[in-house]
């Protein structure tokens, strides 16, 4: 039985009466949503209603799915066509003057009282979960689909051994998990990327510290590090997708004071 509906936001077989799941499409960065799913002031995710009929036959079969709390799949678009999987969640309260429903991401979640009190402590609780259940999984899935799940350092193409790396680190301004601001990179690289071993130049040549280009070492220091200075990093075919040369500049001269 198919989980996701192409044609449609939701899917709901025609024996259940309910919503098994739901869908996000993919916007390419710099292009605007058609549907924003955004935040509450609780810190809960929003999911928009289809068009602006509460009474629509896949707002309903939404509703059905939140009224009897039964668990639903979240397809998140990370390219064109490509949707990475959240399961499962839960619709938490019906918002029909917004035209949308509150999302619960995991069990926690759903113990929060959608609303609009906001407890600061309860809200960076509310995000953090977030973060980990949705923000940084997308992150990495679309980065990774942007590389061809490939290292753009050295091309190693063992998915697991693949992480999303933050040109700019999370949390400071500009940090966020977007995929301009990301470079897929195998673990090693990503490592010595973010400890200022080695670095890639704005015009995305990698460049490895003095100091560590002259150390006699075994074969991952030989060829794993030192070897990749000079080289030029992949890039993701996608131009939307490449990355931000302001954040790799700044990202650059961190590097440089480092050196
Ligand atoms: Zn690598």
């Amino acid at each position: 039985m198919a989980l996701l509906d192409r044609q449609r936001g939701i899917r709901k077989p025609a024996f259940l009466d309910a919503a098994l799941s739901f869908r996000t499409r993919f916007t390419p960065p710099g292009e605007v949503p058609p549907y924003e799913d955004r935040e509450g002031p609780d810190g809960l995710l929003r999911y928009k209603y289809r068009g602006e009929d509460p009474e629509h036959p896949e707002n309903v079969a939404l509703r059905r799915a939140f009224q009897q709390g039964l668990p639903l799949i979240w397809f998140v678009g990370i390219a064109r066509g490509v949707y990475l999987p959240r399961y499962p969640v839960w619709l938490i309260a019906d918002e029909r003057e917004q035209l949308q429903f509150v999302v619960a991401l995991d069990e926690a979640q759903r113990l929060i009282e959608p609303g609009d009190a906001v407890d600061p402590e309860r809200r960076r609780y509310v995000e953090r979960l977030t973060r980990l259940r949705l923000h940084q999984p997308v992150f990495r899935a679309r980065v990774l689909q942007a590389y061809g799940t490939s290292c753009a350092i050295c091309q190693l193409r063992h998915r697991s051994l693949l992480d999303a790396a933050h040109i700019i680190p999370d949390g400071l301004p500009q940090g966020d998990p977007v995929v301009p601001n990301g470079l897929s990179l195998c673990k090693i690289h990503h490592a010595a990327f973010d400890q200022n071993i080695l670095g890639i130049r704005p015009d995305h040549v990698i460049e490895v510290r003095p100091d560590i280009r002259l150390e006699v070492d075994g074969p991952m220091l030989r060829h794993g590090i030192q070897d990749m200075h000079g080289r030029t990093i992949e890039l993701p075919r996608e131009r939307s997708a490449r990355p931000d040369p302001n954040r790799l500049e700044a990202r650059y001269e961190e590097f440089c004071a480092a050196a």
